[in-house]
């Protein structure tokens, strides 16, 4: 059967991760998230005292790039694909609010986008992906077949990391959570390289009423309609 590539892009907290992967596991395609690949260089910026609150040495971090060595790896026992950054499970790290603080800072810069962009395109060479992010209608792979442009209300996205951080027992408080989220946004929004925009080919999907099973089967109908030829 023909192999397509699938492209989902969105503002923060807004389900992509979790509608992808449902998708990938029934289409039998590869999931690739993104996002992962960012907080992963931005623990390693942050580790190496070349970022914090007060400070971000761009060029040091620039200068070691090619010591970042990222891997995602299937964790046998509960099937979920984690981050490894050179040779080490940070899963976990990249999830939390300290990453995430810094996280946008980080993939402003251009270097950093050249050589996650690189990587992205080698794992969808053969088609068969799904991958999320913020750039890949428009920037990584601007060819895909089916591009889903994803946003919700800022508060319900708010909520939905909240709740999702709390589950993970993470100490936070909602109102950290809602900066953080309105932070990225825009950050992401207004970068010079390969800001969060919609790609004009995109269906754009407001989940910010409708359920995650309902979604999967809006996006499912869709990808098989290209995988067939029918739109
Ligand atoms: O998807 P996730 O929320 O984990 O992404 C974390 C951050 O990484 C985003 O807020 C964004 O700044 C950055 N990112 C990006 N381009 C991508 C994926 C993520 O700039 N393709």
């Amino acid at each position: 059967m023909k192999k397509i590539t699938i492209a989902i892009d969105g503002f923060s907290s807004t389900g992509k991760s979790t509608v992808a992967k449902q998708i990938a596991n029934y289409l039998d395609y590869i999931y690739v998230d993104t996002g992962a690949m960012y907080r992963a260089v931005a623990l390693f910026a942050l580790e190496n005292n070349l970022l914090s609150e007060t400070h971000f040495n761009k060029k040091t971090l620039i200068e070691a790039l090619d010591q970042i060595h990222l891997e995602f790896k299937k964790n046998k026992e509960s099937g979920k694909t984690e981050m490894f950054l050179n040779g080490k499970n940070v899963e976990k790290k990249i999830r939390t609010m300290y990453v995430s603080d810094f996280v946008s800072s980080v993939a402003t810069i251009s270097e950093v986008r050249k050589k996650l962009v690189a990587i992205q395109h080698q794992m969808g060479v053969k088609k068969g992906i799904v991958m999320d992010g913020r750039d890949i209608g428009t920037v990584v792979f601007p060819d895909a077949e089916l591009k889903i442009f994803m946003t919700a209300n800022a508060e319900i996205r708010a909520i939905r990391r909240y709740n999702e951080l709390k589950e993970k027992g993470e100490n936070v408080t909602f109102e950290e959570i809602s900066k953080n989220v309105q932070k990225r946004d825009l950050i992401d929004t207004t970068r010079k390289d390969s800001p969060l925009i919609k790609a004009d080919d995109a269906i754009e999907i407001d989940n910010s009423e409708v359920n995650q099973e309902d979604q999967f089967h809006i996006i499912l109908q869709l990808a098989q309609d290209r995988i067939a030829g029918r739109i």
